[in-house]
């Protein structure tokens, strides 16, 4: 199953590591490690920087569970935002469905829970440009950077809470719908009545910069649809042959991102709760000092197609034992 989203435009550049913010990782463990496991970054002589388990995990055993972040609906086929829940990213089941300007819900914690966060700022502007802008592009980033901005507006967020996840290098010159986005963006905020000085983060560099963050560092939230005969035929007409599941959205999570990908990990990604809260889980016994890893790819797939999206989209020829192995055998 493809974890993470590919690289949506120009940027195929080296990955370049950010500095780490111890800071923010102990922070980021304390709350949501439920197990206690000392992890620590290293440096790894190829990737950068890795994460490693100071101590041993068995093979069932929960590493994290927590909320992203910054997350949002993805765009379906037709352009509109799935029919999922703004908050938690939930398919709706059909009696539970809350609506609140346009803006849809599974319920009432998730509503209050929205206000706090975005909805507030959300709903005193018009959004429909830079969807329509979205939709135009197929892109999904602008509108996960417009939802990170309303929350530091809301003063639920700081205008570096993605600093610590690593960036791609930004092409020159900056590709137009860059541009374009930010914008339409700063626009829709302006004309709501944001004032200059509230709006004072947001520079086309921050932008840029939350961008590509994200380019490389966001997750495909995947969940299963609601299976009642109603929405069989209609998830069966948007989407044949994804057996039920679907990309309800993107989010951004702390730790997962700081770990490196394998075709054979020894992590598994899961959203247990069937909503953005994401559970990272050993898929088999590891011992004291070995490096955590997860798949950005889906690892069913041959060993020639895998590197090819990994360099494509990460910018990287994958050189696991798993894919060295595979490798090997075909020459
Ligand atoms: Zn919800
Ligand atoms: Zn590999």
């Amino acid at each position: 199953m493809l974890k993470r989203l590919p690289v949506e435009s120009l940027l195929r550049a080296k990955v370049m590591r950010g500095e780490l913010i111890l800071r923010t990782l102990a922070s980021s463990c304390a709350t949501s490690n439920p197990m206690s496991i000392k992890l620590e970054v290293r440096q790894v002589a190829a990737a950068g920087r890795g994460l490693f388990t100071k101590d041993p995990i068995s093979h069932g055993q929960v590493l994290y569970r927590q909320a992203p972040l910054v997350a949002c609906p993805g765009l379906g086929a037709t352009g509109k935002l799935e029919s999922v829940c703004s908050n938690c990213l939930a398919f709706f089941s059909q009696d539970s469905r809350k609506t609140a300007d346009r803006v849809e819900f599974c319920g009432d914690d998730c509503e209050s829970a929205a206000q706090e966060t975005f909805l507030g700022v959300q709903r005193k502007l018009e959004l429909a440009p830079l969807q329509e802008h979205c939709r135009r592009h197929n892109i999904r980033f602008p509108l996960l950077v417009a939802r990170l901005a309303f929350m530091c507006l809301s003063k639920q967020a700081s205008p570096d809470s993605l600093s610590s996840l690593c960036f791609a290098k930004p092409p020159e010159p900056l590709p137009i719908s860059w541009v374009e986005e930010y914008t339409i963006l700063r626009g829709v905020l302006e004309k709501a009545g944001f004032t200059a000085d509230s709006l004072s983060f947001l520079s086309l560099p921050w932008y840029v910069k939350q961008i590509s963050r994200l380019h490389i560092n966001v997750f495909r939230v995947e969940l299963v649809k609601p299976l009642n005969p109603a929405d069989w035929l209609s998830a069966a007409a948007a989407s044949i042959g994804t057996g039920g599941s679907g990309a309800a959205g993107s989010g951004v999570y702390l730790l997962p991102s700081m770990m490196n990908h394998s075709c054979d990990p020894n992590i598994d990604v899961l959203f247990p709760e069937n909503n953005f809260k994401m559970e990272l889980t050993a898929r088999r016994d590891i011992s004291a000092g070995e490096e955590l890893l997860i798949t950005y790819i889906d690892a069913a797939a041959h060993v020639e197609v895998r590197r090819s999206e990994l360099q494509w989209a990460y910018g990287f020829s994958c050189q696991c034992p798993r894919c060295n192995e595979e490798a090997s055998l075909i020459k």
